[in-house]
C-alpha cells in the first residue's frame, strides 16, 4: 500500500484552481502568483519585458561581464551547463563564436539517452565546435535514486536535477572557471519565485534546495539508505570552495531575449541540431526536452500532481512569445495534455525495477481531491483550461 500524499500542503498550493486569463497555466504551478486580474506572474513578467527591457543595453551588460572573465593563461573563461539541447547549445555556440569566449560545456547525462539526444550532444561538439565534459553517474546508484524519488517525491527526474545543478559547479571548481552561464531562469520565465526577476544571477547558497530540489537535497538521501560516498557526483561543492573561486552563476535569458523557438532555428543552422522525428508524448512539440527516455514520466507526474501537463507548459510559453493565441493554446492542451508516455513505459518500469501495479499505486497516491475525481471508475480532472471558457 502506497501512502497517500497531501499535495496541497506539500507544495503550498491554493485549494481553488484558477487559470491565467492570458495563457494556459493554472495557479497550481508551485510558487506562481496571480494578480487581481487573474494574470499569472510569468505573463506579467513577459509583458513587462516587452515594454521596459532594452536588449541593446542588456547586451552591453553581457559584454562587460564577459570582459571581466577574459583570461590570458589559456584557461576556460565560461562554463555552460549543456545537454546539447537547443537552448544551451545556442548559448555555448554564441559565447564561443560570437563573443570569442573560451567555452567549456558540461553535460550531466540523462538517465537513458535517446538516440536523437545523444546525436544532438555530439553535433553540438562536432558541428558547433565547443569542448565538452560528459558526466555519467554510476548507473546502479542512479536507478536506486530514480526509484526513490519516484516513490517519495513523485518525480523520477530528481536525481537528474541534482546532477544538472551540482555537477557543473563541481567541474567549475576543478577547472577553476568562476563564470557559469545557464539559460533561462525557469522561476521567472515560467512562473515561480519572482524575487530574482531583475537580477542576472542565482545564488548557490540560498534557494537551490527550495527551487530545484523540492525541499529534499541529495544530502538528505543518506537517511533513506544511500551511502554518502555514492552521492559525491550529486552534491554541491563546499561553499567555501565556490566562494574562493568567486563563482558567479548567470542566466543568459537576462542578457538576451529568451525565445525557445528561435533557439531551435539557430541550432538547426549552427550546431547540427535535429528535432525529434516523432512528436513528444504529452505535447505537440518536437524540439524540446527530447534526450532522456525517462523525462515523459517527470511531465506526467506534474500532470497528476498539479493538473499541469507538458502541453500546458509548452503552450503557455508560446502564447507569451506570441507564437500561439490563447485559443490555439487551449485547443492544444485539450488535445495533448496528460497523454500517457507509453513509448518507453516498459523501459521505465525495468529501469526502476517496479511492477506496473506499483507504478499506478504511486501515481494514484499523488492525485489530490482538489484536482481529480473518480467518475464511472475513471479518473477525471475537475478543472481544465478548456472547461474554463466562460
Ligand atoms: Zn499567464
Amino acid at each position: 500500500m502506497v501512502e497517500k500524499k497531501d499535495v496541497l500542503k506539500r507544495y503550498s498550493l491554493p485549494a481553488e484552481v484558477k487559470f491565467c486569463k492570458k495563457c494556459t497555466i493554472s495557479n497550481q504551478r508551485p510558487r506562481i502568483t496571480f494578480n487581481a486580474d487573474s494574470i499569472c506572474s510569468a505573463c506579467q513578467f513577459a509583458e513587462y519585458k516587452k515594454q521596459h527591457f532594452d536588449w541593446k543595453e542588456r547586451e552591453n551588460e553581457l559584454l562587460k561581464l564577459l570582459k571581466r572573465f577574459k583570461r590570458k593563461d589559456g584557461g576556460y573563461e565560461v562554463l555552460v551547463p549543456s545537454s546539447g539541447g537547443k537552448d544551451s547549445a545556442r548559448i555555448a555556440h554564441e559565447l564561443k563564436h560570437k563573443y570569442g569566449m573560451n567555452v567549456l560545456t558540461v553535460t550531466w547525462a540523462p538517465h537513458l539517452y535517446t538516440d536523437i539526444g545523444f546525436k544532438n550532444l555530439q553535433s553540438m561538439v562536432h558541428v558547433g565546435g565547443v569542448d565538452n565534459i560528459l558526466g555519467t553517474p554510476n548507473g546502479i546508484i542512479h536507478r536506486k535514486l530514480t526509484k526513490l524519488s519516484f516513490e517519495i517525491l513523485g518525480d523520477p527526474f530528481q536525481p537528474f536535477i541534482y546532477g544538472q545543478v551540482n555537477f557543473p559547479l563541481q567541474i567549475a571548481v576543478k577547472h577553476q572557471i568562476p563564470l557559469i552561464m545557464y539559460g533561462e531562469n525557469g522561476e521567472v520565465e515560467y512562473g515561480g519565485d519572482m524575487k530574482n526577476a531583475f537580477k542576472p544571477t542565482r545564488d548557490y547558497k540560498g534557494d537551490q534546495k527550495k527551487h530545484y530540489f523540492s525541499g529534499l537535497g541529495p544530502e538528505d538521501l543518506i537517511s533513506l539508505g544511500i551511502e554518502e560516498k555514492d552521492l559525491v557526483p550529486y552534491m554541491t561543492p563546499p561553499h567555501k570552495e565556490l566562494d574562493a573561486l568567486g563563482a558567479e552563476i548567470h542566466f543568459y535569458g537576462y542578457y538576451h531575449k529568451w525565445i525557445p523557438q528561435e533557439n531551435f532555428y539557430y541550432c538547426v543552422e549552427n550546431t547540427g541540431f535535429t528535432p525529434n522525428p516523432v512528436r513528444n508524448e504529452g505535447t505537440y512539440s518536437k524540439y524540446a526536452s527530447l534526450d532522456d527516455k525517462i523525462d515523459g514520466y517527470h511531465y506526467y507526474l506534474a500532470f497528476i500532481k498539479f493538473g499541469i501537463g507538458r502541453a500546458t507548459s509548452d503552450s503557455a510559453h508560446e502564447i507569451r512569445d506570441e507564437h500561439l493565441t490563447r485559443e490555439e493554446g487551449v485547443e492544444l492542451v485539450k488535445k495533448f495534455d496528460g497523454e500517457f508516455p507509453q513509448r518507453y513505459f516498459d523501459i521505465f518500469l525495468k529501469y526502476c525495477d517496479i511492477s506496473e501495479k506499483h507504478f499506478w499505486e504511486v501515481i494514484d497516491s499523488w492525485r489530490s481531491p482538489h484536482i481529480w475525481e473518480k467518475t464511472g471508475g475513471e479518473w477525471k480532472l475537475k478543472h481544465a483550461v478548456w472547461m474554463d471558457e466562460k
